[in-house]
């Protein structure tokens, strides 16, 4: 078992929740995964396992709530999921605004936004999410 499993399963368990199949299954997924990818297309995937949709959503809440995974909106509604920074180097994401087809951008670039968020604001900045919004190759 790997770290991230350990880890959730360590969480999970101080706080007397159950390790669950769907769980399992829904991390398994999100770890060979190298794109943000939504629910539906989870359940797709993992359909031969006989795990729902509902379970497949409650396990990404969990996992959002948990710091595991950070999601991604479409302009369409769309969301999808993806380990978070904890697990996987930080970066930041283009989004087609008529398919809503989704694709990671290495790197990052906004730290001295992020400066100057902080100095602006007096606030201490934790975290930041940036997206494109633009037309994909298919969609141009
Ligand atoms: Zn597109
Ligand atoms: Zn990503
Ligand atoms: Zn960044």
């Amino acid at each position: 078992m790997d770290r991230i499993q350990t880890d959730m399963r360590t969480a999970l368990a101080a706080q007397g929740q159950r390790w669950t199949r769907a769980r399992e299954v829904v991390l398994a997924f999100l770890e060979g995964e190298r794109m943000p990818v939504s629910a539906k297309e989870v359940f797709k995937k993992v359909r031969l396992t006989g795990i729902n949709l509902a379970s497949i959503y409650r396990s990404m809440d969990l996992f959002l709530e948990k710091g595991v995974v950070d999601c991604v909106d479409s302009p369409g509604g769309v969301r999808r999921y993806e380990l978070s920074d904890r697990f996987r180097p930080h970066h930041h994401h283009v989004v087609c605004r008529e398919c809503g087809s989704t694709q990671d951008v290495a790197g990052c670039g906004v730290k001295g936004l992020e400066e100057r968020a902080a100095q602006s604001t007096g606030f201490k900045i934790l975290s930041h999410q940036f997206t494109f919004v633009g037309l994909c190759p298919d969609c141009v």
